[in-house]
């Protein structure tokens, strides 16, 4: 029975190998001397396929580690010659249910390429950056600001900095200089038909719109030109932040109060506010409601402070942080808790424009639910950046569909990815307080593409409005026309 099974693997193997061909004599004379070739069964392959999300397998049958755009477009060439599929991938923290269709075929791990360059050149808005497209956000953040310059990037340093880009791109900076796709200077692509192009307001503008908010369906990005900041001023320098613990009798109250934060007609481009719902037992039996407020500059302003003190915390830490440290103090950082893999992860988002108490009692009432199996160790994130910059750039100039919004809600669990219940039971709940949180709100599912499930409709990630989804497919015919980009949240044409 054993050598029946295990010639079974070893047949199914060999079919999966020959299915992208000889790779040594195929495409590795094509390669640069310093990209590598893993294939399933090595410590190199294994290391380089794990993902943050552990439930998020797309299968590989040859893993390519490329070092230059040449090597991207080789193996691109290479996989459409073979007929297989191929994939990019870079910080593994891409989490759509969609990554999952992805079956046998090229893996292109983009971490050969990560070279971070502050350039001479500048914009009317200041210096700029080249960025390759295999950086993670932390690495972009940390040469940035060694060489004096602040920028936007994601909260988190795990996270590939394309990967953020593509979508959006929330950031702790985003109040005063928009999301991540609004500084973008260019990018370099490579094709479906493995040509390299630069796209840009001024070539291949129709691309460059659709890159900015649905841009994993496209391309690969080899390098992204990015506008960053001097630091010129002590508010550039970091954050002076609270962290509050409210048990669950101060969330009405709370929220309210927010609200009339986001309401504000002249909202402060300093201020955000991060909100966690999640269970602490030695606190209280029922969730607790942790809030994050940020204030960019020195010292933080009573009048956003004593309200929330008058509201009787459980406790009330303060501290001042650069941008590294803000992404630190949400356990962002290299070896915070939100960056390590190895667990099931599911994320519902929902875009919001202001907070709904109600909606939100409902919301911890199912966290309190959770059984206590690990799954009760999730939480729900409800993030409020400041959103100046993201409402000051035209709605309709790029296709991130979202600039109305104001908050980022999105229940996030956390389990054990071998146990297929606690899987299921995270989806289930997922979809209740999803439900929750629109209830009443009247309006339609809005969900933030890098956050999405995976489960969504096309219009709730790209946009209700027609011709965003009809200028989207017209752009897919137009540079992707076999769909080989289509394992991301794809657009359906
Ligand atoms: C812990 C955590 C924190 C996060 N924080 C933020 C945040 O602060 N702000 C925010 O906006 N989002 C945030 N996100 C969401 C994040 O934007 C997405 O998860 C994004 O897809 C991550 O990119 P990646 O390279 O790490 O993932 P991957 O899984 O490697 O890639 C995700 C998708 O992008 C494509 N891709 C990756 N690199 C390239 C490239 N060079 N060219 C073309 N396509 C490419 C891949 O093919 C894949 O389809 C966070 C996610 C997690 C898990």
């Amino acid at each position: 029975m054993l050598a029946a099974v295990l010639k079974a693997f070893f047949l199914a193997a060999v079919a999966s190998a020959a299915a992208v061909g000889d790779l040594s004599k195929g495409l590795r004379p094509k390669l640069a001397q310093a990209a590598e070739i893993y294939t399933p069964g090595t410590p190199a392959f294994d290391d380089a396929k794990t993902r943050w999300a552990a439930n998020i397998n797309p299968t590989f049958d040859a893993i390519v580690k490329v070092t230059s755009e040449a090597d991207v477009q080789a193996t691109v060439a290479y996989a459409n010659a073979q007929n297989v599929p191929f994939l990019a991938f870079n910080g593994g923290h891409g989490f759509s249910k969609t990554l999952n269709n992805f079956k046998g075929g090229i893996g292109i791990n983009m971490r050969g390429m990560k070279k971070v360059t502050i350039s001479n050149e500048r914009t009317s808005k200041g210096p700029v950056a080249y960025i390759q497209g295999g950086a993670k956000s932390g690495e972009v953040i940390g040469t940035a600001w060694a060489a004096g310059k602040t920028l936007v990037a994601g909260a988190c340093d795990c996270t590939g900095f394309t990967g953020v880009t593509l979508g959006g791109g929330h950031g702790w900076m985003q109040g005063q200089y928009g999301l991540a796709i609004d500084n973008v200077v260019s990018y370099r692509v490579v094709l479906a038909n493995s040509t390299a192009i630069t796209v840009s307001a001024a070539s291949n503008p129709d691309l460059f719109w659709g890159l900015r908010g649905a841009g994993h369906n496209f391309g690969i990005v080899t390098q992204v030109h990015y506008q960053v900041y001097d630091r010129t001023t002590p508010a550039d320098e970091g954050f002076s932040t609270k962290v509050y613990i409210f048990t669950h009798d101060a969330l009405e109250p709370l929220f309210t109060l927010l609200n009339t934060w986001l309401r504000a007609e002249s909202r402060p481009v300093e201020l955000t506010h991060f909100g966690v719902l999640l269970n602490i037992p030695a606190i209280s039996p029922k969730p607790i409601i942790q809030l994050l407020v940020f204030w960019q500059g020195p010292s933080f302003p009573r009048k956003y402070s004593d309200p929330l003190d008058a509201l009787n915390p459980y406790s009330v830490t303060s501290n001042y942080t650069d941008l590294a440290g803000a992404n630190a103090l949400v356990g962002s950082n290299l070896d915070g808790p939100n960056c390590a893999p190895g667990f099931g992860r599911q994320t519902f988002p929902v875009d919001l424009v202001e907070w709904s108490p109600a909606n939100l009692r409902t919301v911890l009432n199912l966290f309190a639910e959770l059984p206590g199996t690990g799954l009760d160790t999730s939480a729900m994130l409800l993030e409020a950046y400041a959103v100046n910059g993201v409402k000051l750039v035209d709605a309709a100039s790029t296709a991130f569909p979202l600039r109305h919004g104001n908050i980022l809600a999105a229940p996030t669990f956390t389990y054990d990815a071998s146990n297929a219940t606690q899987d299921a039971l995270a989806y289930s709940y997922g979809k209740k307080v999803r439900e929750a949180m629109l209830a009443g709100t009247g309006q339609k599912l809005g969900a933030y593409v890098n956050y999405a499930i995976g489960d969504e409709s096309n219009e709730a990630v790209y946009g209700y409005e027609e011709w965003r989804l009809e200028r989207l497919r017209g752009l897919k015919k137009k540079y992707d026309p076999q769909g080989r980009f289509g394992f991301f949240e794809r657009i359906e044409v």
